[in-house]
């Protein structure tokens, strides 16, 4: 099965961009995508962890799992990751906006059966959710790595969308005396919270430190 993804931007083309790169960095800094995907005339759109592995979409899923078993079997996908960086506040709700990084990344996940090749793209999941875990983590178990389906989607058939900076209110709009300008937002983490079973005298690891 092939998707025919049509991804010249028409509305706003000066905000697209096809820079790999750009595309690269808006993945990796997002720790959820949104998975889209249609199945018997219905479309789904599901939230998943992602990672990257150099120009491939790394995705994971229970075997079980319908998801799975379907983009497994090539169902075609397009993959979105959205960053909400900023409300656009301007003078009138229709000029309102917002900043954002946006990528989507449209084709067929196939799935990585090589056990070393599964084993590292897992790897590389764990550590994109938080970098330096992995050292301190047992290796998975077979039947653990049984149980799960490593996806990959090459990141060829993309688009990128973005949009900074301050509103863009019409000239004769700018002097009507209301706030106008941007609210900036953005993801943060916030105090580790103990999981209440741990033995005492762990010590909050170094990679939680530095988040
Ligand atoms: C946080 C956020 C909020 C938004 N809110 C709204 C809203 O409320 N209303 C609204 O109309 N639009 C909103 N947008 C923009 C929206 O994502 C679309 O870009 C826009 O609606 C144009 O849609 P279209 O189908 O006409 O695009 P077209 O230009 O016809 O899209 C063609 C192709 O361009 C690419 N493309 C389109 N949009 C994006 C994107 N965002 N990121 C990456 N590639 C893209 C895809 O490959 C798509 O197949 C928002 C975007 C973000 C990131």
């Amino acid at each position: 099965m092939t998707g025919k993804a049509d991804t010249r931007l028409r509305r706003l083309p000066e905000q697209g961009s096809k820079d790999f790169n750009l595309a690269c960095a808006i993945i990796d800094d997002a720790r959820i995508c949104h998975v889209g995907f249609v199945l018997d005339g219905q479309p789904y759109v599901v939230p998943m962890a992602h990672a990257r592995d150099g120009d491939e979409l790394l995705l994971h899923g229970s075997v079980a799992s319908r998801l799975a078993k379907n983009l497994a079997a090539g169902l075609p996908c397009c993959v979105t990751i959205t960053h909400l960086d900023g409300l656009v506040l301007a003078r009138s709700a229709f000029h309102s906006s917002m900043n954002y990084r946006s990528v989507m990344v449209f084709g067929s996940a196939a799935p990585v059966t090589d056990p070393d090749k599964k084993v590292r793209g897992l790897d590389v999941l764990t550590e994109h959710l938080l970098p330096g875990r992995l050292a301190e983590l047992r290796a998975s178990t077979r039947k653990e790595l049984n149980a799960t389906t490593l996806l990959s989607l090459p990141i060829e058939r993309f688009s990128v969308k973005t949009r900074k900076g301050p509103p863009d209110d019409p000239k004769n709009e700018t002097q009507v005396p209301i706030w106008a300008g941007v609210i900036p937002l953005s993801l943060r983490a916030g105090k580790p919270e103990a999981a209440p079973d741990m033995p005492a005298g762990i010590a909050r690891p170094r990679y939680l430190k530095s988040m």
